[in-house]
């Protein structure tokens, strides 16, 4: 289903993926876990012989979630509320969902209450990893996970087949670097668009499969330098619509560096395989990149940006901001603070996952990056 996709065939996949999840799971009789983005780890899911399926929203209207969320909910959290309510639910045998800010401290509670029928767990992770309870603590979570899926599912796992899962989600993520590496190099290899389609669709389907294709990708990559380009960084949570990414393409910017969820917060997530797969597990949550500044330290994000924007030379930060994100807002005002004072060129893009017209971003974006080439910024 998955192992030979060429690029175009990647980009329709990725946009709605979930006809192609729905055959392949009828095909291989395998039930479908879903999981609210960030840090659930999927290999758990995957090593108890599910697809782990990251939900990352629908741009679909909303029908059924304004009933259950607030409308000052952010915009991820009441498309993906949405997405299982009225569109995909079906495919789901089972939820886990993550504790990252304080919309999904109770969302777990909604989405039991929706889904009675179905297995839906919460994934209780530490944010606050400087603590010295927090290995403790996640490490737990994740044994809690893996006992409550044996619960759930009748079958067991041992460190044998949870280090197999991790091998191959390891060389997903591994094969998405090396093309990402080349990408930002040669930025008329492949559209941004392309890349992050690539590693969207990589959390959302069978890694074994896809990794065949990815492999074909990169070996059939022609490094092309191309030319005008702008290199920049993208900071945020996710960058959606994916259309969003066409205006990138349009003005010409190469993305060589991102925080996403979606993009290099998951690549970055490559675990040890050498000793215990839980204690590995562990270990990559402990040195997971910055999340969230309301539980966290709010000053981590600014560093961590600055890192990422030195490291890549870039010539600007385009600040992706999801509709409602409590974290984002919470952390927003502050960091714009500290990039202005560092000298640094910032753009802030709006984005709400029922867009239907971007011509308004199309406008702020290009306005942003005539003055930075005229040198008013
Ligand atoms: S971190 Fe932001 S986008 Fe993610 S669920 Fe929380 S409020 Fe929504």
């Amino acid at each position: 289903m998955w192992e030979d996709l060429n690029l175009k065939q990647i980009l329709e996949y990725a946009k709605d993926p979930y006809p192609s999840i729905r055959k392949w799971l009828k095909d291989k009789g395998k039930k479908a876990v879903g999981s609210t983005i960030a840090d659930v780890p999927e290999e758990v899911i995957h090593a108890f012989d599910c697809l782990p399926v990251s939900l990352i929203g629908t741009d679909k209207p909303l029908k059924k979630a304004p009933s259950r969320l607030p409308d000052n909910g952010c915009s991820l959290a009441r498309s993906n509320l949405e997405l299982a309510l009225s569109y995909e639910g079906d495919l789901f045998d089972g939820f886990v969902l993550p504790q990252v800010c304080d919309t999904t401290q109770h969302l777990s509670d909604i989405w039991r209450i929706s889904f009675p029928n179905k297995y839906v767990e919460s994934y209780l992770a530490p944010r606050q990893v400087d603590r010295p309870s927090a290995r403790y603590w996640v490490k737990e979570e994740i044994e809690r996970l893996i006992a409550s899926m044996s619960s759930w599912s009748g079958k067991s796992i041992n460190d044998t087949v949870l280090n197999d899962s991790i091998a191959i989600h390891n060389e997903n993520k591994k094969l998405l670097q090396e093309i990402y590496e080349i990408k930002k190099k040669n930025p008329g290899t492949i559209t941004n668009k392309q890349f992050f389609s690539m590693v969207k669709l990589a959390m959302q389907v069978d890694k074994a499969e896809f990794n065949k294709t990815l492999k074909n990708v990169k070996a059939n990559l022609k490094p092309r330098k191309g030319k005008n380009y702008t290199d920049v960084i993208l900071v945020g949570i996710t960058c959606d619509p994916p259309e969003v990414l066409d205006l990138f393409d349009e003005i010409k910017l190469n993305i060589v560096g991102d925080s996403l969820v979606t993009g290099s917060r998951y690549l970055q997530g490559i675990v040890a395989q050498n000793g215990s797969p839980v204690e590995a597990l562990a270990e990559r949550h402990m040195k997971g990149g910055f999340f969230s500044p309301i539980h966290d330290n709010v000053y981590k994000h600014f560093e961590e940006v600055k890192a990422l924007y030195k490291a890549t030379s870039a010539k600007a930060i385009i600040y992706v901001h999801i509709e409602f994100c409590e974290s984002q807002e919470y952390d927003l005002p502050d960091l714009k603070k500290m990039i202005r004072q560092e000298g640094i060129p910032m753009h802030v893009l709006d984005t709400e996952y029922q867009t239907v017209s971007l011509s308004h971003l199309r406008t702020r974006l290009q306005a942003f990056f005539e003055s930075l080439k005229g040198g008013s910024l």
